[in-house]
């Protein structure tokens, strides 16, 4: 099994929510409830205050700097449209496209529709426009999807997505492979409430019973989905857990690679095996 980390842009500034949403409300209620629990320190508590007044609520550059040291490729998917909670402007995504390109990381789509293959169309030619790079692939913002969102990515010429949570090995549908996540930090430290619930201890016991899944299943990759945003000691749980997990992952001798990568793996495997049948 080898890993695949990536992480989703959520979030660049503070100012971009204000009077657009009520991330900056949520975020005020959340810390100080974390705080009242006893499950953030008074010091964590005081980071964000920090971050919230430098309006700086992205932790790009110090996270490729993380993950070169660990030789760990980054992978990012960024958005170009705005959607439940997700309100940068497109100037602001394209320093940072520029940033991740130059700092040579795997830039992909964070898409926003997931139902309407025209308006799926028009993210993927804004994001080429402002990047000058063309998006292989795609994960939706919230893992987003219907009936149809597969298919639909599929059709709209994507190589790869990776929207789905499931303890599954890649598939193709139609020209394009879906390559399912296990891991999701949120989904591992909150717990299914609105704010930390968990202990990183308990992260980590969870975690490790999830990665200890995906070998039972003997997948070829364990997708695992990391937020920049979390990425710093305003929230020390989340940033401990992500060092843990790269830290183990390579205790365990786990080579990592990015999508692309994975997806030229299994082009040419897909392309061995027809080999082999026409030769029966
Ligand atoms: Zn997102």
């Amino acid at each position: 099994m080898k890993a695949i980390i990536s992480h989703d842009i959520d979030h660049i500034t503070v100012s971009e929510h204000l009077l657009r949403d009520l991330i900056v409300p949520k975020f005020l209620v959340r810390s100080n409830l974390e705080l009242t629990m006893g499950k953030i320190s008074f010091s964590e508590y005081v980071s964000r205050w920090t971050d919230f007044v430098k309006n700086k609520w992205q932790n790009i550059d110090e996270l490729i700097t993380f993950n070169n040291v660990k030789q760990v490729p980054s992978s990012f998917f960024i958005g170009v449209s705005k959607g439940i909670g997700l309100n940068y402007s497109n100037p602001l995504a394209q320093v940072w496209m520029e940033q991740m390109i130059s700092r040579g990381c795997e830039l992909n789509l964070h898409g926003i529709n997931f139902s309407n293959i025209n308006v799926i169309n028009e993210e993927k030619e804004l994001f080429h426009k402002l990047s000058e790079h063309r998006a292989n692939g795609i994960r939706m913002h919230y893992v987003r999807t219907d009936q149809e969102t597969v298919l639909n990515l599929s059709k709209a010429g994507y190589k790869f997505d990776s929207t789905v949570h499931a303890f599954e090995d890649p598939y193709k549908v139609g020209g394009m492979w879906e390559l399912p996540f296990q891991i999701m930090d949120g989904w591992v430290i909150e717990n299914g409430k609105r704010w930390q619930s968990a202990s990183l201890n308990e992260a980590i016991e969870r975690t490790k019973k999830q990665i200890e899944k995906a070998h039972k299943h003997n997948l070829k990759y364990l997708c695992i989905d990391f937020h920049d945003r979390y990425f710093s000691k305003s929230f020390k749980t989340w940033l401990d857990w992500y060092v843990w997990v790269v830290d183990y992952l390579i205790k365990n001798k786990m080579e990592f690679i990015n999508y692309e990568t994975a997806v030229n793996e299994l082009e040419s495997e897909l392309n061995l095996n027809l080999n082999k049948k026409d030769h029966i």
